[in-house]
């Protein structure tokens, strides 16, 4: 992922919300998201945001399935696709996403949820919050090849993966059930702890990329076939562990539509923007590609 410079940060942000305000990423949408299919990445939405979010987006859109966008993906063919096709994808697995269901039934929006199966469960925590409780960045330590990585977490920050912490970060099993019961949510996998695939040593990338399909498999009682790469980061070597251990699809953090008549790498999928604490501007911004020219251009 390209990491912007500091001082454009202000300025972007007035940008898209201004520019969001227009009718311009509106109209850029009708014209370039027809038949491909915009895909948002969400992490922890506010419940009340998510709300606004949906309603504005069912209102525009024609929420599809997982199994939707890979039978399209497969078949190359954009018949059985809506004039508007959106997925609606969820990374990591926080607690808070149980609230969402209420939404996700009111607006009946299939929702893929991307688990990192060592996490969800425990009391575990993600490796990156010790990290900010330190008042340390997280940025700093994903070039790390990964030995260094986990000895930086263990020696500067007290951070093991496996360790219980008092409060719980991740959605425990029985949230996980509330979520299967409303028949909208696909669960994929998102690694065993977040680690970063192409830091991590062949073993270590196949234990993250198998393991977890086996233990969300068990836990769940559903076939794992989509995974979602821990922070958008990926390799050809991971790509094809993805394919080996019998993953269907792989969803990056790569800005761009879905155009499956064009072709869509099933390992390479991409996403418009990550929109969990996006006002409406922001999001309309981001829908009608303009995150994508964003980044092409800065
Ligand atoms: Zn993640």
């Amino acid at each position: 992922m390209k990491t912007m410079k500091k001082p454009l940060y202000p300025i972007l942000k007035a940008t898209r919300a201004a520019v969001g305000f227009t009718r311009l990423p509106r109209l850029l949408a009708l014209w370039l998201g027809r038949k491909k299919v915009s895909i948002l990445n969400y992490h922890d939405p506010e419940p009340q945001l998510f709300a606004k979010q949906m309603a504005w987006l069912h209102r525009r859109y024609q929420p599809i399935s997982q199994s939707e966008l890979l039978e399209a993906i497969m078949t190359k063919s954009d018949s059985q696709l809506p004039a508007y096709p959106l997925l609606i994808t969820i990374d990591d697995g926080w607690r808070g996403n149980v609230a969402l269901c209420p939404i996700i039934e009111k607006y009946r929006i299939p929702v893929t949820i991307y688990l990192s199966s060592g996490i969800v469960g425990t009391h575990r925590k993600f490796w990156w919050l010790p990290v900010y409780e330190a008042g340390g960045n997280p940025q700093m330590l994903k070039p790390l090849p990964h030995a260094e990585f986990l000895d930086t977490l263990k020696k500067q920050y007290d951070y093991e993966p496996e360790r219980d912490y008092p409060e719980r970060c991740a959605l425990s099993w029985e949230e996980l059930e509330d979520l299967k019961r409303t028949d909208l949510v696909t669960f994929g996998s998102h690694g065993r702890y977040h680690f970063i695939l192409p830091q991590c040593p062949e073993d270590v990338a196949w234990d993250e990329i198998s393991a977890s399909k086996k233990e969300l498999e068990e836990q769940l009682d559903l076939p794992i076939i989509h995974f979602s790469f821990p922070n958008g980061e990926y390799s050809l070597r991971d790509q094809k562990l993805l394919r080996t251990a019998g993953y269907q699809t792989g969803r990056t953090t790569q800005l761009g539509f879905n155009n499956v008549v064009e072709g869509v790498d099933p390992y390479a999928i991409k996403t418009l923007l990550a929109a969990d604490n996006n006002s409406l501007p922001v999001l309309s911004f981001g829908m009608g590609g303009l995150d994508v020219l964003r980044e092409m251009i800065l």
